[in-house]
């Protein structure tokens, strides 16, 4: 049985006859699905939504026809790792907007993101950000969750059906890190909160910058020959990343943040002109691209502002909140 399939035959309960059914809920087997009701997942489709919404979550108005989608980068572009009182307030300020907006602009707001989902919910608990997207692209695009009124979290399943069917191998890119280690160049496993479906990230420590370039274009070849996506960026040590180093990315050929914002354009009946798009970093550039409205944050690194220029006044959520307001 498909995941899909599996998930569309879970079971579903009133609330308050099921007694099992309260203490599966509080233990994080059963999620809440609206007023009254319950869903339960099974294991492998809890894989993907095991982050659990709670009630200090709040949700966006629904957009089931959007005229617009807003597409924003997590790390240090919509979430500032920096809590200063600032940044503070005008993260206030951009989430009383879109909640305000969305119903008369149309707006489908989302988050394209590196981290888990589980990262992004607890970074985002843990400061009181509450305002749920209508949908996190996590895992460098390789999964999409939606959150709307009617289902808290509900995973996108033709894009989980298409990174399943795309090839993608953690043992092939096992053997190609062994390749490249026997080759000088060592990479080391990034942490991860949750083990991701279908991305492998490692860190490439930087030495000197013809060492890191022959490095990274071994990296290259050697994915390339192994039909793997890859991203490679500076790493970010505001966002917490090891100072000098290089994010690697492996993931399927047809995912990355791009990718993932041509699908929900797509899936919406809408083009790269209704669009907007923010970012800070190396791996947000493809994104930028190929909408018509591609900003930069005004915080952005300087490796990403060398490769787009088109750029926000303001840092972080001012920035994003500052282009919404004179665009709407
Ligand atoms: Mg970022």
């Amino acid at each position: 049985m498909s995941d899909s399939s599996s998930f569309r035959l879970g079971l579903r309960w009133k609330t308050g006859i099921c007694v099992v059914g309260i203490s599966l809920l509080l233990s994080g087997i059963l999620v809440p699905i609206g007023k009254g009701k319950v869903e339960m997942l099974s294991s492998s489709s809890a894989t993907l939504c095991e982050a659990r919404i709670d009630a200090r979550f709040r949700l966006l108005p629904g957009m089931p026809k959007p005229r617009w989608i807003v597409f924003c980068d997590f790390d240090e572009t919509y979430f500032a790792h920096d809590r200063s009182a600032q940044n503070w307030k005008a993260k206030v300020r951009l989430e009383d907007y879109l909640t305000a907006t969305c119903p008369s602009t149309g707006i489908l707001f989302g988050l394209v993101t590196g981290s888990s989902l589980e990262e992004v919910l607890q970074q985002m608990g843990g400061s009181q950000m509450t305002l749920l997207p209508h949908f996190i692209a996590s895992d460098l695009g390789t999964e999409i969750t939606y959150f709307d009124q009617n289902v808290t979290c509900r995973p996108d399943w033709t894009w989980r059906d298409r990174m399943a069917s795309s090839g993608f191998s953690k043992e092939a890119v096992r053997r190609m890190v062994e390749a490249l280690r026997l080759k000088g160049v060592d990479l080391k496993p990034q942490p991860e909160l949750r083990v991701a479906a279908y991305k492998k990230s490692y860190f490439l420590e930087g030495r000197d910058p013809e060492g890191d370039q022959k490095a990274l274009s071994l990296i290259r070849e050697l994915a390339a020959a192994n039909a793997l996506g890859l991203n490679i960026s500076r790493c970010n040590p505001k966002a917490g990343d090891p100072e000098g180093s290089y994010d690697i990315d492996f993931i399927p050929v047809p995912s990355g943040k791009e990718r993932v914002v041509q699908y929900l354009l797509s899936q919406n009946g809408l083009a790269a002109e209704d669009a907007y798009a923010f970012g800070e970093s190396g791996n947000d550039i493809p994104m930028l691209k190929v909408v018509r409205h591609g900003f930069l944050v005004a915080n952005a690194t300087e490796e990403a502002k060398a490769l787009h220029d088109q750029v926000t006044g303001e840092p972080y959520a001012g920035g994003i909140l500052q282009v919404l307001e004179a665009a709407f």
